[in-house]
C-alpha cells in the first residue's frame, strides 16, 4: 500500500469516534451499500444466500435494510468453503489467510488484503491509544507468535507455551509497561507465583482479551499486579470488534468500520446474540456473521468524547484452564491455539481429559488426514500438555453442536477434588 493512502486511513480511522451522529450514519450507510453491491457481484457464497431471499442489493440501502439479509452462522461459513466465501475479484496470492484459534472447536479461515490488514493493524493501535498507550511504552502480548502476522508497534512476544518459570523470565528481562494477554494465561502465571506476580512485573496497563473475563479474575490481576485493566474484544475473523476506553463504562464498538446487531429477539436490556457485518472487509466479506457471543448495546454518552455505542455484559469464549500432573496448570486457548494452528484441514476438534494425565483430541477433516499429519499433530500437542500425559488423537466423523455450544473445544472429566489447589480451573 502507498504510503499516502496509509496515512490517509489513519487520519480517517482517528477522527471517526468524534463524527457528529449524522456523519457516522451516512459513512456507515454508504460503505454498506458499497459492501452488499459488491457481495452480491463478487462473492458466489453470499449471491446464493441474497438470491435464496429475493434480495437485490437495491433493497439495503441503510443499516436498517440489513436485517433482510439472514444471518450466517461460522458453521454455515466453514461448510461453504474458502473459495466460494472469496471474491472473485481478489487473488488468494494476493492475500495474508489467517485461522481463527478455533475457541469454538472450529477453526474458520480469513483472507485479508494488504489495505484490510492495515485497518485491522490501525483500529489494534487506535484502542491501544484510547487506553493511554504511548510511543515510549514497552508492549509485550503473551501469545501464540504465529498468531501475530508481524511485529507492530516495537511489540515483544512471550510464547504463551513456555512452562510458566520461563514466561516470567522473559517478561522480566522485557520489563513491560503495557502487557497484552488472554486472562486464562495471566491466570496460569498467577497461580504459579501464588498471586505474587507483581512482585516480578509491574506493567502499568493490562489489556485482555480473546476470552471472556469475569470481574472476579479482572480484580485479582488489577490487584495482583496493581495495573489499570482494560479489556478488548475482538475475533480472529473480524479483528478488533470493541474495547474499553479510560472511563471504563463499557466497550466502545467500532462503528466505523464494522455494523453490530444484537438482543434482534429479545429486550434491549436483556444479552442477545452479537451479529457482525465488517464494513471494510472486502476480500472476504463478513456479513450478518453470528460471532457465537452475546451482550447488550447502549447509545450513551461517553465523557471521552466518541460516539461509537458502547457494549456492555459480553460474554463468549470462556477462558478455560486445563489441570496438569505435577500441579501444572496450562490455558486451554495457549495449548489449542500453539498445537492446531498449522493443520488447515481440521474442521473441528474438542479436546477430553479423561483423567489429570490422560487426554483424547478428537478431530473432525475436511479430508482424510495422511497418517503423518495425526503424528505431528499428536506430537505438537503432546508437547503443549507437557511431561506425563498420555495422549491419543482420534478422527471422528461428527462433534454433536449440542455439546459444542455448551462446553466449547474442552471438556474436564476431573471431578472436584480430585487435584487439590487453589485454582478454580473454569
Ligand atoms: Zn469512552
Amino acid at each position: 500500500m502507498l504510503p499516502h493512502m496509509a496515512v490517509s486511513l489513519a487520519w480517517n480511522l482517528w477522527r471517526s469516534p468524534k463524527l457528529s451522529a449524522d456523519e457516522l450514519q451516512d459513512l456507515r450507510d454508504r460503505k454498506l451499500r458499497q459492501l452488499i453491491r459488491h457481495a452480491f457481484e463478487q462473492v458466489p457464497y453470499y449471491r446464493t444466500l441474497f438470491t435464496s431471499v429475493g434480495l437485490s442489493p437495491e433493497d439495503v440501502q441503510a443499516t436498517d435494510d440489513l436485517k433482510k439479509v439472514p444471518v450466517s452462522t461460522k458453521e454455515d461459513l466453514v461448510a461453504a468453503g474458502l473459495s466460494s466465501r472469496l471474491a472473485q475479484s481478489t487473488s488468494r496470492d494476493t492475500c495474508c489467510v489467517s485461522r481463527t484459534s478455533g475457541s469454538s472447536g472450529e477453526p474458520l479461515s480469513t483472507c485479508l488484503n494488504e489495505r484490510e490488514q492495515t485497518i485491522r493493524r490501525l483500529l489494534g493501535l487506535r484502542r491501544l491509544v484510547e487506553a493511554r498507550f504511548r510511543p515510549w511504552d514497552r508492549l509485550c502480548i503473551l501469545c501464540d507468535p504465529t498468531q501475530l502476522s508481524s511485529r507492530r508497534f516495537r511489540t515483544r512476544v512471550v510464547p504463551v507455551v513456555l512452562p510458566p518459570e520461563e514466561q516470567i523470565a522473559q517478561l522480566q528481562r522485557i520489563k513491560p509497561t503495557v502487557l497484552k494477554a488472554w486472562p486464562s494465561s495471566l491466570k496460569v502465571l498467577m497461580h504459579h507465583t501464588r498471586h505474587q506476580l507483581g512482585r516480578f512485573i509491574q506493567p502499568r496497563i493490562v489489556a485482555l482479551s480473546g476470552e471472556e473475563c469475569s470481574d472476579e479474575l479482572r480484580g485479582e490481576i488489577q490487584s495482583d499486579l496493581e495495573a489499570e485493566v482494560f479489556v478488548f474484544y475482538g475475533a480472529g475473523e473480524l479483528g478488533p470488534i470493541a474495547s474499553e476506553c479510560r472511563y471504563h463504562g463499557g466497550l466502545h464498538i467500532n462503528a466505523d468500520q464494522l455494523i453490530v446487531e444484537c438482543g434482534i429477539e429479545n429486550r434491549p436490556s436483556e444479552p442477545g446474540d452479537l451479529v457482525i457485518t465488517s464494513l471494510f472487509g472486502l476480500s472476504m466479506p463478513f456479513i450478518r456473521y453470528r460471532t457465537g457471543d452475546t451482550g447488550i448495546l447502549q447509545e450513551k454518552a461517553c465523557p471521552c468524547g466518541s460516539r461509537f455505542p458502547i457494549l456492555t455484559s459480553l460474554q463468549g469464549r470462556s477462558g478455560k484452564v486445563i489441570r496438569l500432573p505435577e500441579g501444572r496448570v496450562a490455558s486451554v486457548a495457549a495449548v489449542v491455539n500453539t498445537a492446531l494452528r498449522p493443520f488447515p484441514t481440521i474442521q473441528k476438534f474438542r479436546l477430553i481429559q479423561e483423567s489429570v494425565g490422560d487426554f483424547v483430541l478428537q478431530t473432525v477433516f475436511l479430508e482424510p488426514p495422511a497418517e503423518e499429519t495425526l503424528s505431528h499433530m499428536k506430537c505438537r500437542m503432546s508437547e503443549c500438555l507437557g511431561s506425563g500425559v498420555e495422549l491419543t488423537v482420534t478422527v471422528v466423523d461428527t462433534i454433536d453442536e449440542e455439546g459444542a455450544r455448551k462446553f466449547g473445544n474442552f471438556i474436564s472429566k476431573l471431578t472436584a477434588g480430585s487435584t487439590p489447589g487453589p485454582l478454580d480451573p473454569n
